[in-house]
């Protein structure tokens, strides 16, 4: 009969309560300050019931002293489990709580103690019915001025706090607060103050534990109050497609999620070997030394990719990350896996196409440097005979047109040969047209050797040729002249057995600045010819195998 007591049946609650949230919840240390905190909450009724259940007053003593303590933690544990609940728990120093919770803890020594029953006295013996001194009052006031505290705190943090969740998680818990308080001052006024007058009521402070008790457990389940950012991490690494592992220092694994399932099967509370994990792609090269590197160097971050042989030949980044703690000392290691197929298909396309392009690129540079080759030789047989090896006409007229302009302009002399072999039909006719070929290039070779880099010699035509001198005047351009006809004298051309010597007859003009005015250099060209030309002719009529200057 004794347990339907309403202090029992809230203790029983409450150590419901208690036992529900442990089995619920992920123990995070919010949680933890608020089961400590549960747990003072429920000494209250506990003792309050045990009192009754006693007629031995040292037993009495002890249940009413537990209820006081407990009585008196709850002030200092609303405040921390305040701290806790507005963020602020990690940010306090044990100094700092010890700091908090002294006036309370005081309190409760000097009430334990009580000495000259300074907090409390039994009446007519028993403690079922007791008187309370200054101390008792002392020790209620405590425990307002930690709610006031409290209550402060929740108020600035409620006007800090933006999210709507947030707001209501704290309105719920200041509900609690409210109403703790309300049932506490309601204990004191009925059960204290008025007890002369009022019939004891039992279980007012108690039910009051209760309730806010209640509000804090509605919060925690309808808002995840003490953890939703971790339970919304959770849940985002849960469904993430990469694959995550957290091992610790013995490489147990702690955490997995479903991401991981197809890279490695293994579960929580497994020795993940990573050794015997990577030897199926042992062939691949990087991996030894990513094995050496995951078992000789924890405290690095290492990053791989393999590829798994099956079908589908999936490509696999992965990547180990180690997980260190305040002082650095490692704690456990994060693996991650990704599946990089997509992303190494693309990369081994595009290689693919560079490949392909730069082979490309090659041959178009063969093929533009056979063009080069094939237009500079079009160039040079454009301009050059192709018998002799001179220039030929077209090209010497054409550099004429432009050099007798300079020449004029900056008061160049300089001198045109023209040539003729003589009597070269006979050549031809006695020993034949190759000979006669043979007879025209070793001409064209003497005429060259005596010749400077900047003179022209062309074919003028058949087996005459001509020599454009730059920076020559008369007396030199005479001398040369001189000096090529008696080196082409002097030659000698084999044909079989024969020797054939041919000589030549030259005409000479020279040109300077000063009596020349050019107003078109081809009728200047020309008029320039026919008179080299004249020269040539008379060095013919006058017996050959000489040179004549035009004057
Ligand atoms: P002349 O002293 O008056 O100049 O007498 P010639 O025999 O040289 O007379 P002409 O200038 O009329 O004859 C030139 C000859 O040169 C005619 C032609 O057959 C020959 N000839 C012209 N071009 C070539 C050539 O490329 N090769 C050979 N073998 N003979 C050529
Ligand atoms: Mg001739
Ligand atoms: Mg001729």
């Amino acid at each position: 009969m004794a347990f339907i007591r309403p202090d029992f049946i809230l203790f029983a609650f409450l150590f419901c309560l208690f036992v529900g949230v442990i089995a619920f919840n992920r123990i995070t240390s919010t949680h933890k300050v608020y089961l400590a905190f549960h747990f003072i909450m429920m000494m209250w009724p506990l003792g309050q019931f045990s009192v009754r259940m006693t007629d031995i007053p040292e037993y009495q003593l002890f249940f009413i002293n537990m209820s006081f303590v407990a009585m008196g933690m709850l002030g200092p544990g609303w405040l921390v489990f305040v701290f806790f609940l507005t963020g602020r728990g990690s940010q306090l120093k044990p100094s700092k709580l010890l700091l908090y919770i002294s006036p309370s803890i005081l309190c409760i020594i000097v009430s334990m103690w009580n000495p000259d029953h300074i907090f409390m006295s039994p009446v007519s013996g028993s403690y079922l019915e007791r008187m309370y001194g200054p101390m008792f009052w002392l020790l209620v006031l405590v425990q307002f001025a930690y709610f006031f505290t409290a209550l402060m705190n929740m108020f600035q943090a409620m006007k800090a706090v933006t999210a709507v969740y947030q707001r209501k998680q704290l309105a719920l818990a200041l509900i609690g607060m409210f109403v703790l308080t309300g049932f506490g001052l309601l204990d004191v006024l009925v059960n204290v103050l008025l007890d002369r007058w009022l019939p004891v009521v039992p279980g007012l402070t108690a039910s009051g534990i209760l309730l806010s008790d209640l509000c804090f457990v509605i919060a925690i389940y309808r808002f995840g109050m003490l953890d939703l950012l971790s339970m919304a991490q959770r849940d985002l690494i849960e469904h993430m497609t990469t694959g995550i592992i957290v091992i610790d220092d013995n490489c147990k694994v702690l955490e997995i999620n479903r991401g991981v399932s197809p890279f490695v099967q293994t579960s929580k509370g497994e020795v993940f070997e990573m050794d015997k994990f990577l030897s199926p792609m042992q062939t691949q090269g990087e991996v030894y030394e990513f094995l050496y590197r995951y078992n000789h160097h924890p405290y690095e971050r290492i990053q791989m990719e393999y590829a798994i042989q099956d079908a589908a030949g999936r490509h696999v980044s992965i990547q180990i990350s180690p997980i260190l703690d305040e002082r650095k000392s490692l704690l456990g290691r994060m693996i991650t896996f990704h599946d990089v197929s997509e992303l190494r298909k693309l990369v081994d396309e595009m290689n693919r196409k560079n490949e392909a392009l730069h082979e490309r690129n090659l041959e178009l540079i063969t093929i533009q440097e056979e063009l080069f080759r094939v237009n500079t030789k079009l160039e040079q047989m454009a301009i050059t005979d192709v018998l002799t090896g001179c220039y030929n006409r077209r090209y010497l007229l054409q550099q004429m047109e432009h050099e007798v302009l300079l020449n004029v302009r900056y008061q160049i002399p300089f001198s045109v040969f023209l040539f003729d072999i003589d009597f070269f039909k006979q050549i031809n006719d006695r020993h034949g047209h190759l000979v006669g070929d043979e007879v025209l290039r070793s001409i064209a070779d003497i005429v060259r050797s005596k010749l400077r880099r900047t003179d022209i010699l062309a074919r003028y035509g058949g087996e005459e040729f001509t020599v454009y001198l730059p920076h020559t005047n008369r007396e030199q351009a005479e001398l040369l002249a001189d000096r090529i006809m008696h080196a082409v004298s002097s030659n000698i051309v084999m044909a079989g057995d024969e020797q054939v010597q041919v000589t030549i007859s030259m005409g000479v003009v020279s040109e300077y600045s000063e009596e020349v005015s050019i107003e078109d250099p081809k009728e200047y060209l020309r008029d320039l010819f026919s008179r080299v030309d004249a020269a040539l002719y008379k060095a013919k009529n006058e017996g050959r195998n000489r040179v004549v200057t035009a004057y």
